[in-house]
């Protein structure tokens, strides 16, 4: 498959034009030259959410969470283990709705953590409440 996709760097968030075919060949940004995919989660803020819900054509999966928030805490390791697993699926990503409530208000994020599963800048699935890594992996992938 020689299929292009937009993949927005994790480091500079600018937009790069990848060949589906070699993903998984450690494609580098073309702007800041860092690795594109890292099994890492992104830490968001206003401007680089929109960047990467609007423009990536990766599947972009956001943890709204919060620093006073119990659970989001304890998730925390489970999401950056399902990123690792994850990182030829979906781009996984955490937005602080505390910090940039604006980014956020859109999506009408009731509870948290909430996590929003976008293709292409469209929700296509969302859950609420922490879960363990394999069943987070499990959901990105049934809904993909
Ligand atoms: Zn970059």
């Amino acid at each position: 498959m020689n299929e292009n996709l937009h993949y927005v760097c994790p480091h500079c968030h600018s937009t790069n034009r990848v060949p589906v075919s070699k993903l998984s060949e450690h494609p580098t940004c073309g702007h800041c030259k860092e690795a594109l995919i890292t099994g890492s989660p992104v830490a968001l803020n206003t401007d680089s959410f929109s960047r990467h819900v609007m423009r990536s054509q990766f599947p972009v999966v956001v943890d709204f969470w919060a620093p006073w928030c119990g659970p989001c805490q304890s998730m925390a390791p489970a999401f950056a283990e399902a990123a690792e697993r994850l990182k030829l699926t979906a781009q996984l990503c955490k937005l602080d709705t505390e910090a940039y409530p604006q980014a956020a208000a859109p999506y009408g994020i009731r509870s948290i953590p909430t996590m929003v599963v976008f293709r292409e800048g469209q929700e296509i699935a969302r859950v609420s409440g922490a879960m363990p890594a394999g069943e987070i992996e499990r959901w990105v992938i049934s809904v993909l």
